[in-house]
C-alpha cells in the first residue's frame, strides 16, 4: 500500500510520463489537438477521437527566442508558449495534429496569427461577454465550426452520442478533482497548496482517465483516513490563502513557496487549472451541444467584460473556504486582469472583509526577494 506522499508524487508524475503516453498515442495513430485555453472544448476534441493536450508555457527558458518576432512588453505565458512552439522544444506541439486558440485577449489572439506559420491552428472566437442576446449563439455557432474542423481534419464524424459520453467522462474527472481539493475546507487542509497543485496540474496531463481517476480517488480515501486517525500535515490556525488572477505553474510556482514558507496554507486556488472550470460541470440534463455551449461562455476568465462570474465565484469560495486573504497574481503586461485587480480588491476588502494582495510577476526568478518581502508582510498582518 503506498504511502499519501508516493500516492502525490505519482500523480504529480504525470506530467513528466505524459511525453511518453503522447508518443505511444501518436504511433497507434491518435490524432493530437493542442489548446492554451481554458475555453478550448475539450470535450468536443475527445469526441472526435482526438487527445487534446495544454500547451501552455510556463518557463521562461524559451521567452528570448520569442522576442525575436513578439514585443517584449507582452505576457511572459504568451512569449513562452510561442518560443516553445517555434523552437521545436516542446514535444506536445511537435505532436499536435491541430491547434486550437481562442480570441481571447489581444496578444493570444495576435501570436496564433503567427502561429499558423508552423502549424495547423484553428482560432475559435470569443464574444465580449455573456450576458448579451446573441452571446451564447454566437459561442454555439465557434463550437459548431470546430467540430466540422475537427471532423474535417481527422475524418471522422461527431456524433451527439460521443458527445455525450466524453461529456460524462470528463464531468466525472472535474467531480473527482472538485471533491479532491474539496478537503482543504478543513483547518488544516490534509493537502499542502503546493501538493494540491502539483496534482491538479499533473492532472490536465492524464491520458489514461480510468487510471488517473482511480489514482485521485485513492488519494482521497487515504486522506480522509487519515484525517479519522488524528494525522494532521500541518497546525491548525495558519493564514488560508486563496490563490486567483492569471494561471499559475510552471516557473510561477515560485509564488505557491513563497506563500507556504511566509507561514500561509493555500487552501484554494480560484485561477485556471483550480476552481474556474471544475466547479461548473456540463449540464448532463439538456442537449449536449447547448450544454458545452453553456458550460465555456460563462468562464469567469477576465478576457470578458464585465466578468461577473469572476465575482461570484469568488464570493462564493471566500465563504466555503473560510479565506482570510486573496492574492491575485497578475502576470506582467497581462490588462485585463491588471485593470480587474481594482473590482477584485472591492470585492475583498469591501463586501467581504478579507485582505487583498495583488502581485505583478513574470518567468524570471529575479522578483523572488520583493515577492517575499511584501508577501511576508502580508502574513503578518493576517496573523
Ligand atoms: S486566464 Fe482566461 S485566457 Fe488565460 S488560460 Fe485561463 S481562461 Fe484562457
Ligand atoms: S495571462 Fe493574461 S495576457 Fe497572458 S494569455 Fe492569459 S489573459 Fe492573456
Amino acid at each position: 500500500m503506498a504511502t499519501i506522499d508516493e500516492m502525490i508524487a505519482a500523480l504529480a508524475r504525470t506530467r513528466d510520463n505524459a511525453v511518453n503516453d503522447l508518443q505511444r498515442l501518436k504511433e497507434k495513430g491518435t490524432k493530437i489537438v493542442g489548446a492554451y485555453c481554458l475555453f478550448a472544448p475539450y470535450e468536443l476534441i475527445a469526441a472526435s477521437g482526438a487527445v487534446p493536450v495544454s500547451l501552455c508555457g510556463t518557463s521562461e527558458e524559451p521567452i528570448a527566442h520569442a522576442e525575436k518576432h513578439l514585443p517584449r512588453n507582452l505576457c511572459p505565458l504568451i512569449k513562452s508558449s510561442y518560443g516553445y512552439a517555434v523552437t521545436g522544444t516542446c514535444p506536445y506541439f511537435f505532436y499536435s495534429d491541430l491547434i486550437v486558440g481562442e480570441t481571447t485577449c489581444d496578444g493570444k489572439k495576435k501570436m496564433f496569427e503567427l502561429l499558423e506559420r508552423i502549424a495547423p491552428v484553428h482560432v475559435m472566437r470569443l464574444p465580449q461577454s455573456n450576458n448579451r442576446p446573441g452571446d451564447t449563439a454566437f459561442w454555439k455557432q465557434e463550437i459548431i465550426l470546430l467540430k466540422k474542423r475537427l471532423e474535417r481534419e481527422f475524418g471522422v464524424i461527431i456524433t451527439d452520442q460521443a458527445l455525450t459520453e466524453e461529456i460524462r467522462l470528463r464531468n466525472g474527472q472535474r467531480s473527482l478533482c472538485r471533491e479532491l481539493y474539496g478537503l482543504s475546507r478543513l483547518d488544516p487542509p490534509p493537502l499542502s497548496g503546493s501538493d494540491l497543485h502539483r496534482v491538479l496540474h499533473g492532472s490536465g496531463f492524464a491520458f489514461d482517465r480510468a487510471h488517473h481517476s482511480a489514482q485521485i480517488r485513492a488519494l482521497i480515501d487515504a486522506l480522509r483516513e487519515a484525517r479519522e486517525r488524528g494525522e494532521r500535515s500541518a497546525p491548525a490556525g495558519r493564514p488560508r490563502i486563496l490563490v486567483t488572477g492569471c494561471p499559475v505553474g510552471g516557473a510561477t510556482e515560485k509564488i505557491i513557496r513563497i506563500i507556504e514558507e511566509s507561514g500561509g496554507t493555500i487552501v484554494c486556488y480560484e485561477n485556471c487549472g483550480g476552481a474556474k472550470d471544475r466547479e461548473f460541470p456540463v449540464d448532463e440534463l439538456i442537449d449536449p451541444w447547448d450544454a458545452l455551449t453553456q458550460k465555456y461562455v460563462r468562464l469567469a476568465c477576465s478576457c470578458m467584460s464585465p466578468n461577473d462570474a469572476r465575482c461570484e465565484l469568488l464570493s462564493r469560495l471566500i465563504d466555503e473556504y473560510a479565506v482570510h486573504g486573496v492574492i491575485d497574481v497578475v502576470l506582467q503586461a497581462c490588462h485585463t486582469y491588471s485593470i480587474e485587480t481594482q473590482r477584485i480588491r472591492e470585492l475583498v476588502q469591501k463586501q467581504k472583509g478579507k485582505s487583498y494582495l495583488s502581485i505583478e510577476t513574470d518567468y524570471s526568478q529575479a522578483d523572488e526577494g520583493q515577492l517575499r518581502t511584501r508577501i511576508s508582510a502580508f502574513m503578518e498582518m493576517l496573523h
